[in-house]
């Protein structure tokens, strides 16, 4: 079975290991760097990303996400885990992972949003995904190699960059787990690259 692990620090941690054990996947809490080695794939949940940004570097995982994106292996960052991943924080705020090319706007929903809930087309998902934002970013400009999955008002809330996914709302506070399904394929597909190149076909 495919091992994904949640990253730990702060946030929703709890919802993410149901929903992708409803996926089908074996799913751990990660609090130690060390735990990264067994895995095949990372999320980083929503929560607080300052928070969530100070205590990664604190513990070390600043440098051992980094070098678990560069062995291929795929990570889901949602709402403030999608912060973590940008490459830019607009406002001038500094990058934590700094991986995926996009520039991010933090609580950019305004205050009547502080939260809302609605059905969503997402590009690889056969039908619309129930989505809660909280207090949820979006993203306000991708590179050329990040796929927009799914487009809110005009404003871009999912997006992918080969083996990295984001999203701006929260895919674990509903029972559809087709999200965590698709991230599940994506570290599936990853795992069995890896092998056949361990093969050295
Ligand atoms: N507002 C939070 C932040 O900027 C993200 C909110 C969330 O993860 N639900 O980090």
């Amino acid at each position: 079975t495919i091992k994904i692990g949640v990253l730990a620090l702060q946030g929703a941690v709890a919802e993410h290991i149901r929903s992708l054990q409803q996926a089908g996947a074996e799913a751990v809490a990660v609090k130690r760097v060390e735990q990264l080695s067994e895995l095949h794939g990372l999320v980083i949940p929503g929560g607080e990303s300052t928070t969530i940004g100070k205590l990664m570097r604190k513990y070390g995982f600043i440098e051992a996400i980094r070098q678990f994106a560069a062995d291929g292996k795929p990570i889901f960052g949602t709402c403030a885990g999608l912060i973590v991943l940008a490459q830019r924080i607009d406002g001038g705020e500094e990058p934590h992972l700094g991986l995926m090319d996009m520039t991010v706007v933090r609580n950019a929903f305004g205050r009547q949003r502080e939260s809302f809930e609605t059905d969503l087309e997402v590009a690889g998902l056969d039908r619309p995904l129930r989505a809660v934002f909280i207090r949820a970013p979006l993203i306000k400009e991708v590179g050329p190699g990040v796929e927009v999955l799914s487009v809110y008002n005009g404003e871009i809330v999912a997006a992918r960059q080969n083996r990295l996914l984001a999203c701006s709302f929260h895919p674990e506070l509903t029972d559809d787990s087709a999200l965590h399904a698709y991230f599940v394929a994506m570290a599936e597909e990853a795992a069995a690259e890896k092998s056949v190149n361990q093969r050295g076909v």
